[in-house]
């Protein structure tokens, strides 16, 4: 059905007062689970996620294990109390996708060569979601990979793009998610820019594809700078990144 809500105003504001190109804010915090060999607890805007890596380890049952390589074992939960409508607990076809697509980019950045028939586990627990929190676990992801001390290519970070009221905007919100046209959610190697994951939820022109993506990236350029600053206020002693 057509809704009636505006989304943008006339001054070109959003719902939150947000500019077009401007981000939720993101607060970073590493290292707060001590059973976890890393971890991260991580707000954007009003999404709260928290990470816990084990491993590497054994992978286990052992038909798992690749002997060249460790299996990575990305796992998204969004917690029942985390979205207005109870969420029925545990794994359900979106939780199976989300956790299979984090996998797969967290992949291209771990030296899995390292730890043959190991297993690296990711837990991503949702305990708030209000929109993008896809890329909102997998930025917590990379911040708790680095704090465990997995060695990384470099820390992946993602954020979303998309398409409300006929503009293109940044990070959309819960009701830019909900009504708006188009969610561009992508994943990144800030260093290299080679893109670890790339989704699409409605319609863009190619025009409006390719400012979305480059309006993404630069939000991943933001969140990367978020989570350097992040670690670096943990690990006082690493070289200052700028
Ligand atoms: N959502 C919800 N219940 C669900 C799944 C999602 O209320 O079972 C909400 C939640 O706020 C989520 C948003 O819808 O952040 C958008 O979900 P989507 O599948 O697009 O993934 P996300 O944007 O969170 O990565």
């Amino acid at each position: 059905m057509e809704s009636d809500i505006k989304l943008i105003d006339d001054n070109g504001k959003r719902l939150d007062g947000r500019a077009p190109d401007e981000l939720r804010k993101i607060k970073i915090e590493v290292g707060v689970l001590h059973r976890a060999e890393g971890s991260c607890y991580l707000e954007w805007g009003g999404n709260k996620v928290m990470v816990a890596v084990y491993g590497p380890k054994e992978a286990l049952p052992r038909h798992t294990q690749n002997p060249l390589r460790a299996i990575v074992n990305a796992r998204y939960n969004m917690a029942a109390f985390s979205v207005d409508d109870r969420k029925r607990p545990g794994p359900d076809r979106r939780s199976r996708e989300i956790s299979k697509v984090i996998s797969e980019a967290l992949e291209k950045v771990i030296l899995l060569e390292k730890f043959p028939r190991a297993s690296i586990d990711v837990n991503i627990e949702v305990l708030n979601a209000e929109a993008g929190t896809r890329c909102a676990g997998l930025t917590a992801a990379g911040v708790a990979l680095a704090d465990a001390g997995i060695p990384l290519k470099d820390i992946p970070v993602s954020c979303a793009a998309g398409k409300i009221d006929g503009h293109v905007v940044l990070d959309l919100g819960k009701e830019e998610d909900n009504f708006g046209d188009a969610d561009l959610p992508i994943a990144i190697s800030p260093r290299t820019n080679e893109i670890l994951l790339l989704q699409m939820d409605g319609h863009l022109t190619v025009e409006e594809f390719d400012k979305a993506l480059e309006m993404a990236i630069n939000g991943c350029h933001i969140a990367s700078d978020i989570q350097k600053k992040a670690i670096m206020d943990k690990y006082q002693s690493a070289p200052e990144v700028k």
